[in-house]
């Protein structure tokens, strides 16, 4: 008998215990001894019953030998890569210069200051490595990003124009990120577009709490600029995605914010919708305040009704619901209505599945780490060259090949964290940087240990 590697188990308030198997996904509330049994206390104290053995092993805790769990994760790696959510991503930056100064922003300000821009002939050469690489990973998936610094700035306008006209060409379908300042500036532009293009918008609160985060170079607040600008663009069906970026300083405003979309009844168009993320420190330079995702996501579920998330057409990324999903998912009070599956990548730049091409000619293979040449995968100008090796390593940034992940029982769970903080505290981007993960966790079933007991 085999005994999986990947069970959590936690103490619930009446002596019973919660286990959890971050693999199978399977969760139960058991005895404390089959709880210890698990978790091979020694000296085994304890023998199973035929009935509690035929029970762990059809719940996929137990197995007949290790080879049978290994043979489940090689089948389940298989089916993620072949029908996981991981399109190739594309991302264009016509220029890294920004207009704002956001306080929690991870792009360093001498790479936001910075005047360099994409030339006509480098859209072009980044096109042509976007084929090749394509062909090379033998992938038919991929969509397209334009992002910065501030895409959407008056200087880049032919610049997205070209980029625009070469992903149409192609067929492919994308997201504009902007921050909004100079959106009428493009609305022409875009219009024969707009079928294929989503555009996020970031506004962060109320007008008093947005001005405070999301401001000027010359400290002026940005909230009445862009919220005037997105009436048009609604009515004339682009797709307009709200990004609201939520940290301790504004998510008691969060339901003041939804108050204001409804009363410029912006929910009234099918093309809109709001997505809820937490600020991160991944690349190490934004600001403080920021809140574990449990403790941003008990807030939305106790302050803001259900029925207003809904009417509104609000979502919550995965950054936020990721450790939550299955408990909140058994105990039926989940945000988020997807299934658990278990993950082997952390993030769309683990795997190799981001290419971003930045102004000065070099391929990123994360968008957090733009401009830095440590980081740079290659050159797709004048012509694509990439460093096989390096490029190698993000592939291949998975929890199996990360030697502590794949001993951790929250593995899949967890999926590794953050390549570039593994990289920035232990020196390799397979390193382990567990963050905390382990922490928020832990403080997230204990509160949520009364609801599980309840179930008990
Ligand atoms: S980063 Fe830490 S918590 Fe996450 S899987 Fe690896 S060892 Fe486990
Ligand atoms: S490596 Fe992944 S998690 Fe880390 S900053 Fe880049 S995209 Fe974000």
């Amino acid at each position: 008998m085999y005994i999986s590697e990947y069970i959590l188990t936690y103490r619930l308030r009446n002596g019973r215990h919660l286990i959890f198997n971050s693999l199978s996904g399977a969760m139960d509330i058991v005895e404390e001894h089959i709880s210890q049994f698990l978790q091979k206390q020694q000296p085994v104290a304890y023998t199973l019953t035929a009935d509690e053995e035929q029970f762990l092993a059809g719940r996929g805790y137990l197995y007949r030998e290790r080879e049978e769990e290994q043979a489940l994760i090689r089948r389940y790696k298989e089916y993620l890569d072949q029908h996981g959510s991981g399109d190739i991503s594309f991302v264009f930056c016509p220029s890294m210069t920004c207009n704002l100064k956001c306080v929690y922003c991870f792009e360093p300000q001498e790479i936001r200051s910075s005047h360099e821009q994409m030339t006509e002939d480098q859209v072009q050469a980044a096109f042509l490595a976007m084929d090749q690489i394509m062909q090379q990973q033998q992938s038919t998936r991929h969509h397209f990003v334009i992002f910065g610094g501030e895409p959407l700035l008056p200087l880049n306008h032919s610049i997205v124009g070209l980029i625009l006209e070469q992903a149409k060409a192609r067929g492919i379908t994308g997201t504009v990120i902007s921050n909004g300042v100079f959106l009428s500036h493009y609305q022409e532009l875009l219009e024969p577009y707009k079928d294929m293009l989503r555009i996020q918008l970031t506004i962060d609160g109320p007008q008093a709490v947005h001005d405070r985060r999301r401001i000027t170079r010359a400290n002026e607040g940005t909230f009445m600029k862009i919220t005037a600008q997105i009436d048009s663009f609604l009515e004339h069906d682009f797709d307009i995605a709200i990004r609201v970026n939520l940290d301790g300083e504004n998510i008691e405003h969060l339901n003041e914010l939804l108050d204001f979309f409804q009363e410029r009844q912006w929910n009234a168009y099918p093309n809109f919708s709001v997505s809820l993320s937490p600020v991160e420190n991944y690349a190490g330079n934004s600001a403080p305040g920021l809140l574990p995702s449990y403790q941003l996501t008990e807030f939305i579920k106790v302050h803001v009704p259900n029925d207003k998330l809904k009417r509104l057409n609000v979502v919550l990324n995965s950054d936020l619901t990721r450790l939550s999903l299955p408990f909140e998912h058994v105990l039926g009070t989940g945000l988020a209505k997807d299934n658990y599956f278990p993950n082997y990548y952390f993030c769309e730049a683990a795997g190799g599945k981001t290419f971003t091409f930045s102004p000065d000619h070099q391929v990123y293979p994360c968008t957090s780490i733009i401009g830095n040449p440590k980081w740079s995968l290659g050159t797709y100008y004048p012509q694509l060259k990439l460093d096989d090796q390096k490029l190698a390593l993000w592939k291949e940034r998975h929890v199996l090949n990360q030697p502590e992940c794949k001993g951790c029982n929250i593995a899949f769970l967890c999926s590794g964290n953050c390549p570039v903080q593994a990289d920035r505290t232990t020196g390799s981007i397979l390193g382990a940087y567990c963050g905390n993960v382990k922490r928020d966790l832990d403080s997230h079933l204990e509160l949520l240990n009364a609801s599980f007991t309840a179930l008990s």
